[in-house]
């Protein structure tokens, strides 16, 4: 019998070790986090062209494969890659190529600033981004005297940290045409005594964006490609790029084809009528790590720049309610064009009235068909009574964590205690669609993953502010943050059959992050120590 059991057991041995099926690469010795079915860890899996092949205990794994590269992740957690469900790439590359307005506490620091900029770059223009008047002490938005002064033959224009306002300067004005009798549906052209200002909210910016100077495709190339390896050392493998324009579809392509740009993009199209006409064309596009099913629409503008629709009147401002940025004509035929396409519309709403109108316009044209996963995005601000309506007319919601704590500030103040009920409401959202896209709007907020987890789940910024969590009953848990970047943004992009979590089948996107994926109280940098995507090593920390 002694023998039997021996030679049973070596015959099993020698099986496995024949039958040995040589794989592209193993990964060992890790807290695999599938994101499957709530907490399931695993210690080791087998990837094989792109694919995780098997996924299980470290001896299983080790037994059964031979690969080439096998990496002993030293204990360290796996988790699939990361995804940021809204950021704006090509905007982050302008601003990286721009002068960095954020942070700064006074006019006299952004004046400082361009001057400097305008020594270093030696370029004939300056754009900037990043200015937010509520750090200056004032809420008073700021106005072009002193540009014109300092910079009276070469066009400036400085963006708002929210990308919804932006200052221009007397030369750039003059240059787009633009007169105090200057008028645009869904902006607001500032003017006072009868001068301009040179302040533009939001569809007012298109009039000057005309006129502005372009940075040259090799400096967008190189700073994109700096802002994917970014993104990959935080564990990233893809982002929901909110809102390209038609020359960004041939450039993408170019990137991927040429510059080894590997990021997963879900792109959303702006809907101008060269972008329809492709969607027309394409349908359901995607192009190796390129793929395009989607509208991004504007309902509104945004709160810092008090461009959001709000159903009553500005707290710190009576006589405003915000802007309308897209009139709903259009919201509609966009929508029925996407239902026809099996597309997805991903409208921008922030202000209540906003998200009521979009909540409404979906119900109106959902009754076609089913699935369309059409999502509002930011749904930052939300009747209470309207809140049911996610569930009820099946809308996903796609949120930013980082906002709730960098508007904690000053959100009061512009909406009054009243509204705060149904603002960031991350925890209702949740309960309401079951799922939850999340994204950090970068560049509005940085690109780290990690902000968003202690914005979610600790409800603070990377300061710890405030200090006992803003909105706290809306805080969400660390397994819901992160399946908000993985699975259910995978989701939100109809891709949660091929990504999102780990599993036999699914595309080996995952971060080895050097510590612990956690939350705690005192916010705490993490990193990843090796980045892939379909299975290839796009980044290892040095
Ligand atoms: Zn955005």
């Amino acid at each position: 019998m002694k023998l039997f059991i021996l030679s049973f057991f070596s015959l099993v041995l020698l099986s496995s070790c024949m039958k040995g099926e040589t794989v592209d690469r193993i990964i060992h010795n890790a807290s695999i986090h599938t994101m499957v079915d709530g907490e399931n860890v695993q210690q080791a899996m087998a990837i094989s062209e792109g694919k995780i092949v098997e996924i299980g205990p470290d001896r299983q794994i080790l037994n059964k494969y031979h690969a080439d590269e096998i990496i002993d992740a030293g204990g360290r957690d796996i988790y699939p890659g990361f995804t940021d469900a809204h950021g704006h790439l090509f905007s982050y590359a302008q601003q990286k190529l721009s002068v960095n307005l954020f942070g700064l506490s006074s006019m006299k620091e952004l004046l400082t600033a361009c001057e400097e900029y305008r020594k270093k770059t030696k370029r004939n223009f300056i754009i900037g981004r990043g200015w937010d008047q509520s750090l200056w002490g004032t809420s008073e938005m700021p106005t072009n005297e002193l540009l014109n002064e300092l910079f009276p033959d070469v066009p400036v224009c400085l963006y708002r940290v929210d990308g919804h306002a932006l200052i221009a300067n007397d030369f750039l004005l003059k240059k787009a045409g633009i007169t105090v009798n200057s008028k645009v549906e869904g902006g607001k052209i500032h003017t006072s005594n009868g001068r301009l200002t040179g302040l533009l909210v939001d569809n007012a910016m298109s009039l000057v964006e005309y006129f502005s100077p372009k940075f040259s495709d090799k400096d967008i190339i190189s700073t994109i490609i700096a802002i994917q390896q970014e993104l990959f050392a935080y564990g990233i493998t893809g982002v929901h790029e909110a809102g390209i324009e038609f020359q960004h579809i041939s450039f993408l392509k170019n990137i991927i084809d040429n510059n080894g740009f590997k990021l997963n993009v879900y792109a959303m199209l702006v809907p101008s009528e060269e972008n329809i006409a492709f969607a027309k064309k394409n349908g359901i596009y995607a192009y190796k790590n390129l793929s395009i099913r989607s509208f991004k629409v504007m309902a509104d503008g945004a709160l810092g720049s008090r461009g959001a629709l709000l159903k009553k009147p500005y707290e710190d401002d009576h006589n405003h309610h915000g802007l309308l940025v897209s009139d709903m004509k259009k919201m509609r035929r966009i929508a029925l064009l996407a239902l026809d396409l099996d597309y997805q519309m991903n409208t921008h709403c922030i202000g209540d009235s906003a998200n009521a109108m979009v909540l409404e316009l979906y119900r109106k044209v959902y009754q076609v068909k089913k699935d369309h996963r059409f999502r509002i995005e930011h749904a930052q601000i939300v009747d209470p009574k309207d809140f049911v309506k996610f569930s009820q007319y099946g809308v996903m919601p796609s949120v930013q964590p980082t906002h709730a704590v960098s508007d904690q500030r000053w959100v009061e103040n512009r909406i009054g205690k009243n509204r705060l009920k149904g603002a960031y409401a991350y925890a209702t959202l949740i309960k309401q669609y079951g799922m939850l896209a999340l994204g950090t709007d970068f560049p509005v907020e940085l690109t780290n993953p990690f902000l968003t987890i202690h914005a979610a789940v600790q409800r603070m910024n990377a300061k710890n502010e405030p200090i006992d969590g803003f909105l706290k009953g809306e805080a969400l848990t660390l397994n819901e943050t992160l399946k908000g970047m993985t699975i259910w943004a995978a989701f939100a992009a109809f891709q949660e059959k091929e990504r999102g979590t780990l599993e036999t089948g699914k595309w080996a996107d995952f971060a080895i992050f050097e510590k612990p994926v956690q939350s705690k109280p005192q916010f705490e940098e993490n990193f990843s120590w090796m980045t892939f995507i379909s299975g290839e090593k796009v980044y290892a920390a040095e």
